[in-house]
């Protein structure tokens, strides 16, 4: 039986995180009536003891809907650009590599402040209703109902014509879609966990490193990387393996922490002058990767994390759910019934979901070893050549992700074949026997045999 859709409708959203707030404006923007239920208190009213203070670096498919939705003005005022990856070798300068083109950034922002503004803008909509302390915690996707429980554990009944779980990685919607025929489900926990730690401002008050990038600490089975916050601090990231000798099981007392630590990090020793006991304080999370299909059952919908958990080494979590959304507001324009929306959208996205995911992992690898690795560091010089020499159809694939619109599955798909076609260029000469004024031509050569 198709639900068709009509103005007025009241839709329903579990999850009031990014992804869920966003959506809510969207819908309600389409003249929908729109209820969003939020398992835990108003973040903007009740302080959480361990909220954690992480921030996200928001891209190009992030800010097209924001911008589309008239609210990046006000955000671009609590966000801050960096323009390259600022790499941190021990007993070297940081050297800086560009992530695209001059004025191309990624944003650094709190994922607490953007919550909390798009919860603001969500509020001043005059057909949403938020719900908080309200869990969703049962479906019946035959009878078109939802049942969530209060503080007090007291259920409510939920009728609406459509239902939209944006309630993260570990979304209870999603669980009951386990229950049904034919569901897939896909979860895995990467070896590495992750701890945070703060950067204070240096003792003249200013950032004390360089803000306008995304630092980098590459050693090769792990990392650190640091964004800058507008309070002049920087959120550390360290992200390690859970076994093994260098590892959180492995780097315990204060005499491993400290020597661990002299010896991958000795510059980060000055600018965190309490990181030992950060490192014996701050918890250490997992991260995990989840596929799932379908994301649809009739009129209920998994979206963003729910449908779609990555891990967080392209930046492009958050940047998927906004996404999402776009997309799905874009197929809402010719759709005539909510389950038929839902089931286009699903089919749509789901090769670009999938996409990120796997190159979300690749980019670890990337990140923690590549960047400092010589091989590498010359195919990113050849690649930067054949940029400069226009090259049609080449775009390296960190910008088809990060600064493009162009579907993730492509860009997947496009960046693999870049990546053979520069190995071949590499084995074509000596390359550092060569003078760089030799370069250019050469390349041009080679590319009419290899990008003809
Ligand atoms: C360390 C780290 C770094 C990251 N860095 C980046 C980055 O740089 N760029 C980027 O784009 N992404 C990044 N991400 C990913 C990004 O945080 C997520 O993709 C994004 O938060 C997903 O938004 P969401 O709204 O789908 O889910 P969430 O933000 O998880 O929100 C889900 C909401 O649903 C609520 N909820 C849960 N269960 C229920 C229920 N039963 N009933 C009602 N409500 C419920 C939760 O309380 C929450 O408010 C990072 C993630 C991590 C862990």
């Amino acid at each position: 039986m198709k639900i068709e859709i009509r103005e007025n409708d009241k839709v329903v959203i579990f999850g009031a995180g990014l992804v869920g707030s966003l959506l809510s404006i969207l819908l309600s923007r389409k003249g929908f009536q729109v209820e969003i239920h939020e398992k835990r208190p108003d973040l903007r009213f009740k302080a959480y003891a361990n909220l954690r203070s992480i921030n996200l670096a928001l891209s190009h498919r992030g800010w097209r809907i924001l911008e589309e939705a008239g609210l990046a003005d006000d955000l671009k005022k609590i966000a801050l650009p960096m323009y390259g990856r600022l790499v941190h070798i021990p007993g070297k300068e940081a050297v800086f590599q560009p992530y695209g083109k001059s004025e191309q950034a990624i944003y650094s922002i709190s994922r607490y402040k953007l919550n909390c503004f798009l919860l603001d803008k969500a509020e001043e909509e005059k057909n949403i209703k938020i719900y908080f302390e309200s869990k969703a915690e049962k479906f019946a996707f035959d009878k078109s109902l939802a049942y969530v429980a209060d503080i007090e554990g007291l259920r409510h009944r939920l009728e609406a014509k459509a239902f939209f779980g944006s309630d993260g990685a570990f979304s209870a919607l999603r669980y009951e879609m386990m229950r049904e025929d034919k569901f897939m489900y896909e979860q895995n926990y990467i070896e590495h966990g992750y701890k945070e730690f703060t950067i204070p401002p240096a003792p003249n008050g200013d950032w004390a490193l360089r803000k306008d990038g995304l630092h980098i600490w590459p050693r090769k089975s792990f990392m650190m990387i640091a964004l800058p916050n507008q309070d002049k601090t920087f959120t550390c990231t360290l992200f390690f393996p859970f076994e093994g000798k260098s590892s959180f099981s492995g780097i315990d007392s204060e005499n491993e922490i400290k020597t661990f630590f002299e010896k991958e990090f000795p510059d980060l020793i000055t600018l965190i002058p309490d990181y030992l006991s950060q490192y014996q304080n701050h918890p250490v999370a997992s991260l995990v990767t989840i596929k799932c299909a379908p994301w649809n059952n009739r009129n209920f919908l998994l979206i963003g994390d729910a449908a779609h958990a990555i891990v967080p080494f392209y930046g492009q979590g958050m940047n998927a759910g906004f996404e999402d959304c776009r997309i799905l507001m874009e197929h809402l324009q010719s759709a005539e019934s909510w389950d038929g929306l839902f089931s286009q959208f699903y089919k749509n996205r789901r090769a670009d979901a999938d996409a990120i995911s796997d190159l979300a992992l690749e980019n670890f690898i990337e990140m923690r070893d590549l960047i400092s690795d010589p091989e590498f560091i010359l195919k990113k010089k050849l690649e930067s050549i054949i940029v400069s020499l226009g090259i049609e159809n080449w775009i390296p694939q960190y910008t088809m992700v990060t600064f493009s619109d162009l579907p993730y599955s492509q860009a997947q798909e496009r960046g693999h074949h870049q990546a053979f076609v520069l190995e071949q260029l590499r084995k074509l000469e000596n390359w550092n026997d060569l003078e760089e004024t030799e370069w250019a031509e050469k390349v041009a050569v080679h590319l009419e045999m290899l990008w003809p």
